[in-house]
């Protein structure tokens, strides 16, 4: 069967690319699978791509606020309608379960619906006046470009994000979807397109990080970039927006862990524990890489555990019975092997797991067998460092105190969990956690969008995505002062 191209998306139209070059989209799970060809896209591209958003700007930015959501609640109703397709498109390409990968439509469902209804808010703020007969207030002002950078790990929740809060506020975007999910981008934006975007409004150029993510970040007419993705590529955009003096938000990597207390539901625990380490092959930015055991408990918890990690069934996600898919490419099956070699070298004591799995139907996927690392000690690489695949270290811990300090002792700070029928622990836990999301009796995901989501330490900078928090980096407060006095007031000399 002929392979099938795509093609970028600017100024309303689909597009080649200058450069006359293609890439191609693997399904990780069976690699004779090829999904289509994508742009492979260069500075050029980006350049034409920034000058359509910025002709687009000014009637998108005056369209009111409540139109521009109209347009969203559409997007909303097409997603709903295609989820199915959308979901299955997504497995193929990335690889996380069927189950997943309509949750993963459905974020962006609630994500466009929450930002639509905003559209009608944008709430800003009235203040008093220091002086008789003037007004003050604060209203929200759209920053301009945006040029937004996305991983393959939710391919379309997380554009979602950027797009919906970015577009409602009244800014125009370049999107660059990540080279390894490129199509569920595609399917976004034709969404958006056909749920009325004016021409310029979105625009979406595919290719690699240092052939299109560079240029879009130092493009002189992207005015805020808003990234998702790697520290070591958020640092190096830190970098390059800071010589330039541009705003920029990162979302960025994790070691999130769950405490298991010696009165917690040891079973409930367990689902959460299982649920956090392998949904999506523990490739997500929240997923449970540690899990904390009272001493009391570690023994028998780590033998449930081990039970259900053995039995886990790995497979194509589009099969029912699959319970944990591949890892996205063949970089990130030999990363996740030589972090388990590392662990092994540590002295941590290997349980389960540790290689590749080239079991039934999984030969020409990038498969990895669910693993488990016992006795691991806090300083140990493992349990330091982001993996970012199917392993999961078990430490030790003595009471909540030191549970608290492992959790801490991480340069990232995304997502913990503690599992206790305590509340007195409970919500000493939640003051003393240093993450930006904490769950209790929960696992280290299920971010609902109305809330902020982001983390503190490494793993961010100060910004938050969705929830009302996302305005705060694609909008700039404006402070407006009306003097209805008819005189010259002058604030400070008049009232001091
Ligand atoms: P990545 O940093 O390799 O790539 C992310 C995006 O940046 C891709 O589109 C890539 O092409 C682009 N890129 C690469 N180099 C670039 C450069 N120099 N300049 C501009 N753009 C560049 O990350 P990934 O492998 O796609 O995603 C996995 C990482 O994302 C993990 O570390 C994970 O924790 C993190 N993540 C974080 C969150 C969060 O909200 N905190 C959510 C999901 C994923």
């Amino acid at each position: 069967m002929a392979v099938k191209s795509f093609k970028n998306f600017i100024d309303g139209k689909w597009v080649n690319s200058v450069s006359g070059e293609t890439f191609e989209n693997l399904n990780p799970a069976n690699t004779r699978d090829c999904l289509g060809r994508f742009q492979q896209s260069v500075g050029e591209d980006v350049n034409r791509a920034v000058n359509a958003a910025l002709n687009a700007r000014e009637a998108w930015r005056k369209l009111p606020a409540p139109r521009r959501g109209e347009i969203l609640y559409r997007a909303g109703e097409a997603l709903i309608k295609n989820k199915d397709a959308l979901a299955r498109d997504m497995c193929r390409e990335m690889g996380k379960i069927l189950k997943e990968t309509l949750g993963d439509v459905q974020e962006a469902i609630d994500t466009v619906y929450y930002f639509a209804g905003e559209g009608r808010r944008l709430e800003g703020e009235t203040r008093p006046s220091e002086l008789s007969d003037k007004f003050c207030m604060t209203v929200r002002m759209p920053v301009g470009v945006v040029g937004a950078i996305t991983p393959w790990n939710f391919p379309i929740a997380i554009p979602s994000w950027k797009l919906a809060p970015a577009l409602i506020a009244g800014n125009t975007v370049v999107i660059k979807p990540a080279t390894d999910t490129p199509l569920s981008v595609v399917n976004l934006v034709q969404v958006l397109e056909k749920a009325g975007l004016p021409p310029g409004v979105l625009n979406m150029v595919a290719g690699s990080g240092s052939g299109v993510g560079v240029p879009i970040v130092e493009h002189s007419g992207v005015n805020l970039v808003s990234f998702t993705g790697s520290t070591n590529t958020g640092a190096d955009i830190s970098s390059r927006c800071a010589a330039a003096m541009k705003p920029f938000s990162l979302e960025m990597g994790g070691k999130n862990a769950i405490i298991v207390m010696d009165d917690a539901d040891l079973d409930l625990a367990l689902e959460g524990v299982l649920w956090g380490a392998f949904g999506t092959t523990g490739q997500r930015c929240t997923a449970c890489s540690r899990v904390i055991v009272h001493k009391k408990v570690v023994k028998k918890f780590t033998d449930m555990l081990l039970q259900r990690t053995k039995a886990l069934r790995l497979g194509d996600g589009l099969k029912s019975k699959t319970e944990v898919g591949p890892l996205v490419n063949e970089a990130q099956r030999q990363k996740v092997k030589k972090y388990c070699e590392i662990g092994k070298e540590e002295g941590a004591r290997l349980l389960t797991g540790g290689d590749y799995h080239r079991g039934k139907g999984c030969k020409d996927g990038f498969f990895f067998q669910p693993t488990l690392f016992g006795e691991v000690d806090p300083k140990m690489r493992i349990a330091r460092e982001e993996i970012f695949g199917p392993v999961l270290a078990v430490l030790p811990c003595k009471d909540l105190d030191d549970a608290v300090e492992i959790v801490n002792d991480s340069k990232f700070g995304l997502s913990s969990a503690i599992y206790t029928r305590d509340v007195n622990r409970a919500f000493k836990a939640i003051e003393a956690l240093d993450t930006g999301i904490t769950y209790i009796n929960s696992s280290t995901i299920g971010a609902e969008v109305h809330l902020p989501f982001g983390g503190t330490k490494g793993t961010g900078n100060g910004h938050r995505e969705v929830g009302s928090a996302a305005f705060d980096t694609y909008t700039e407060w404006k402070s407006v002062f009306v003097d209805y006095s008819g005189k010259l007031q002058k604030a400070q000399i008049e009232t001091g």
